[in-house]
């Protein structure tokens, strides 16, 4: 899939939104959706999208739709340093096969690290569901602070 390309309504985050496919949710409001990533990188790996938008990546999205996206990277993010204590925090996203994206709605990682853990392999190794239940759990229960 290039950087051009019609947006597939039935891709596996669309399918998410619907509910047609099960996902280990964080947080969503009007706008967006948190969750975890089935196969994460590190321990607390999740991924925003928005919910209706039809962008495949960054180049294609309305800029309304990045702002909430981001507000809710940034909520998450500052949730998952205060549920999981890390010592950093990488937030990324792809544009493009080339460039790693496989999935092609817009999303963004935010992938916390500790010093000295390798990261795993990009959407390597699924993970045990109740694992990330228990994750999704803690860092939702920090939205708030
Ligand atoms: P991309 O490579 O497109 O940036 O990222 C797609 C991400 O979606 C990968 O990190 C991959 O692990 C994750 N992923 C793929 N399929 C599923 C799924 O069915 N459910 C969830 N929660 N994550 C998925």
């Amino acid at each position: 899939m290039s950087l051009d390309g019609v947006y597939d309504s039935d891709n596996i985050f669309a399918r998410i939104v619907r509910g047609e496919i099960p996902a280990v949710r964080i947080a969503e409001d009007q706008d967006t959706l948190a969750f975890m990533d089935a196969f994460p990188q590190s321990s607390g790996h999740c991924l925003v999208i928005h919910r209706t938008s039809r962008a495949r990546n960054l180049l294609d999205v309305e800029p309304e739709a990045l702002i909430a996206i981001m507000s809710t990277v940034q909520r998450v993010a500052r949730a998952v340093k205060l549920a999981l204590a890390p010592d950093g925090i990488v937030v990324t996203q792809f544009n493009g096969a080339p460039s790693g994206q496989t999935v092609f709605h817009l999303h963004v990682h935010i992938i916390p690290r500790w010093t000295g853990v390798a990261l795993g392999r990009h959407g390597e190794g699924m993970a045990d569901p109740k694992a990330l239940g228990e994750l999704a759990a803690r860092i939702a229960a920090r939205l708030n602070g």
